[in-house]
């Protein structure tokens, strides 16, 4: 395991007073490790999980060649260019209840979606594509299909199309979208092998912070973080363990941190990172931990202090009984858990949380892919942007008439302004090296559609 000043040595112009915001990732890749701990889930308990294993098909599907269309099946080899084809219906497959005669020349039969495709046949024509007549002085049916409509292999689904019996479905470190617990299913599984859900302390720190039910006093404000905090978490897939707000005291601090490193894998706190501040917050995790205080060029979101909080020996005893009755199967036995000490501005902290604890957080759960999909978009708006930092925007995305995307701010960008990022749909990223963005410019944006 490497020591924050050796994951720090590694990054070409590591600065912790000045860091580049896009060098951030990078260092928490170095600093965080996956879970190890698989689990066998039933599919219905695996949306959200990350996969702990390729799943190789134990089958093919479709597991045969079938009909996509209701309509007619016939062997296409009789389709002619220039000419109709007319054809005998000699019986009927349905879904579930295959045609088991043969079909000669002239022949076709009645076909619903999803029937197999009898031996010999590799062409359908849609019902409505055709024209029907009965055979004079006879119940049978005859169909024509005009020329020049169909390719032979039309409307056919082949074998295996979608997954082949042998061949890998999903891989090891997917995240499972409702539409792999489909896929799952759709190979006959019950179960998917997981990773175990990963663990995150959180609290908040401040003396000005006021819980819930708290009277408001003159100075004070109500702890918004804890809640933000727990709502991303939660859209994460994360257990949450929520360990109040804690007050600025050195003993209530060292009980906060060790509970949490005993109990997660990783703990979030906010407020009290910045370089004034008089409390213990940062005493504390130097004292606890291997910790970094950083000074990002960013904006919102300046100060940040990440690193390892160690789980001190007499902390795990005696926090040990509360969490076997608490969380008995859950408990974590690591030396140590990640810290993300983010700042206490409101905005601050959700923007530090996409931009650096998500992506880490996801490589710690396991999942192979954690960057999410930025979009190019036109401002509608002249914004002032000072080189030499990266600056998130709250911006709202919107698709003009003629399909082309567009964006505009939410007004007042403070860091305590929390309407903002109600308000918005997206982060609009101004990089490090750019300048002012003129009207019309395109600027990247960090969407939350699916992340928030
Ligand atoms: P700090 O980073 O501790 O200097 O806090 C910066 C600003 O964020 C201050 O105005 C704090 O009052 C505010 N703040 C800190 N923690 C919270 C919280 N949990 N909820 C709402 N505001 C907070
Ligand atoms: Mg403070």
């Amino acid at each position: 395991m490497k020591t924050l000043q050796q994951i720090g040595a590694e990054l070409a112009g590591y600065d912790p007073q000045a860091l580049r915001a896009d060098s951030v990732n990078a260092f928490l890749s170095n600093l965080v490790t996956a879970v190890t701990e698989v689990q066998q889930v039933d599919v219905f308990q695996a949306l959200g999980r990350v996969l702990a294993a390729d799943i190789i098909s134990p089958i093919s599907v479709p597991p045969h060649d079938n009909s996509a269309m209701d309509g007619y099946a016939f062997d296409g080899k009789q389709l002619l260019y220039s000419a109709n084809l007319t054809l005998k219906v000699v019986g009927t497959a349905l879904a579930g209840k295959a045609w088991s005669g043969t079909v000669a020349a002239g022949e076709c039969i009645k076909i619903m979606t999803g029937a197999v495709m009898p031996q010999g046949l590799d062409t359908v024509v849609p019902q409505e594509l055709t024209t029907r007549s009965a055979l004079p002085g006879s119940s049978t049916e005859i169909i024509c299909i005009p020329a020049g409509l169909l390719q032979p292999g039309d409307n056919r689904r082949k074998l295996g199309e979608d997954l082949m019996q042998g061949l890998p479905a999903l891989q090891k470190g997917e995240l499972l979208v409702p539409a792999a617990l489909g896929l799952v299913a759709s190979l006959g599984l019950n179960t998917v092998a997981v990773f175990r859900t990963l663990k995150v302390a959180y609290f908040s720190t401040g003396n000005e912070i006021l819980s819930l039910g708290e009277p408001l006093r003159e100075g004070a404000v109500y702890d918004s973080n804890r809640y933000t905090v727990f709502g991303l978490l939660t859209r994460l897939g994360c257990e949450v363990i929520d360990l109040g707000v804690v007050p600025d005291e050195p003993a209530a601090l060292e009980a906060a941190f060790q509970q949490a490193a005993v109990q997660a894998d990783a703990i979030i706190t906010s407020g009290g990172v910045s370089v004034g501040e008089a409390d213990y917050t940062k005493t504390m995790m130097k004292q606890l931990g291997d910790v970094a205080f950083w000074r990002i060029a960013m904006r919102p979101g300046r100060p940040m202090a990440v690193g390892r909080i160690k789980k001190s020996k007499s902390a795990s005893k005696a926090s040990q009984s509360s969490v076997d009755s608490y969380h008995k199967d859950s408990y974590h036995d690591a030396g140590s858990a990640i810290l993300f000490g983010l700042p206490g501005n409101p905005v601050a902290v959700m923007v530090t949380f996409l931009a650096f604890v998500r992506p880490a957080l996801l490589q710690m759960m396991g999942c192979s892919a954690s960057t999410t999909p930025m979009l190019k978009a036109k401002s509608q708006e002249a914004i002032r942007k000072k080189f030499g930092r990266t600056e998130y925007q709250r911006g709202i995305v919107c698709q003009l008439q003629d399909g082309t995307l567009h964006v505009k701010t939410t007004g007042n960008q403070g860091s305590g302004v929390l309407s903002s990022m109600v308000r918005a749909n997206g982060l609009i990223v101004l990089d490090h090296d750019q300048g002012d963005v003129a009207v019309g410019d395109e600027v990247s944006v960090m969407m939350f559609d699916g992340v928030i």
